[in-house]
């Protein structure tokens, strides 16, 4: 982990996701929250074995990389590593203890509101609450209200989360954004993936390492 803020009263972001591959959604998302909250930085953490879902279509060093190319040349972003470091499922509880024992303040885990929905399904999720803030982006096509266990926790505005540590949630609904991973890895297999969606650099890399072809899959050994 490098580079993530010790400041007690920032507040810092978490933004866990498979990126399989991070595409331009992420990124618009992660800026209109920096320009609209009082969040001092986003850390993305990528997962190693994402437990709630099917296995990635890309390596989790692949994936890794793409992110890297595409949050260089923006300190506001870092990269936590710290579920490549750990053997076993990439519990999101687990990461989050880890970071709250670097940043003392107000942490907020980012969710699209589909990965929000899915969240009570999650391992040891009232544990998050414990741990962390929630930051609920609305996403096209996805319900865009706060589902019923959230709402009693829902504050009025973003600065509202300097208030506690964790606990609270807070609907951001001011980037609606359509890029999906899953529809660019279905582009990307007929050849066709939108350009505006892939960050600088990421569609060289999938090109370069033969990603996402139809009927090609990694090597997990
Ligand atoms: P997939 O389609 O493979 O599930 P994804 O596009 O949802 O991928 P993930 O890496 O799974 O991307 O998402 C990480 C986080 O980013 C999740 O909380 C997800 O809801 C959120 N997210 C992804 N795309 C958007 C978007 N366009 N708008 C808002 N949130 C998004």
């Amino acid at each position: 982990m490098t580079g993530i803020s010790a400041d007690r009263k920032a507040l810092l972001g978490v933004f866990g996701g498979t990126f399989d591959p991070i595409h331009c959604g992420h990124i618009a998302v992660a800026d209109a929250l920096m320009g609209a909250l009082p969040l001092t930085q986003i850390v993305f953490v990528p997962a190693a074995r994402p437990p709630h879902r099917p296995r990635p279509r890309a390596s989790a060093d692949d994936r890794l990389a793409m992110l890297e190319i595409a949050l260089a040349r923006d300190p506001r972003f870092v990269i936590d590593e710290t579920e490549y470091e750990r053997a076993g499922p990439s519990y999101m509880v687990d990461t989050l203890a880890v970071i709250r024992k670097r940043h003392r303040g107000p942490l907020a885990l980012i969710l699209g509101s589909d990965a929000c929905a899915g969240l009570p399904g999650w391992h040891r999720w009232r544990r998050i609450l414990g741990l962390a803030h929630l930051l609920i982006v609305s996403r096209p096509g996805f319900d865009q209200r706060l589902p019923g266990w959230v709402a009693p926790r829902a504050v009025a505005h973003g600065a509202d989360l300097l208030a506690a540590d964790h606990g609270l949630a807070y609907l951001f609904t001011a980037s609606a954004r359509p890029e999906s991973a899953t529809a660019l890895r279905a582009a990307l297999e007929e050849g066709s993936a939108p350009q505006a969606w892939l960050p600088d650099g990421v569609a060289a890399y999938i090109e370069a390492h033969g990603l996402y072809r139809k009927g090609l899959d990694y090597d997990e050994t």
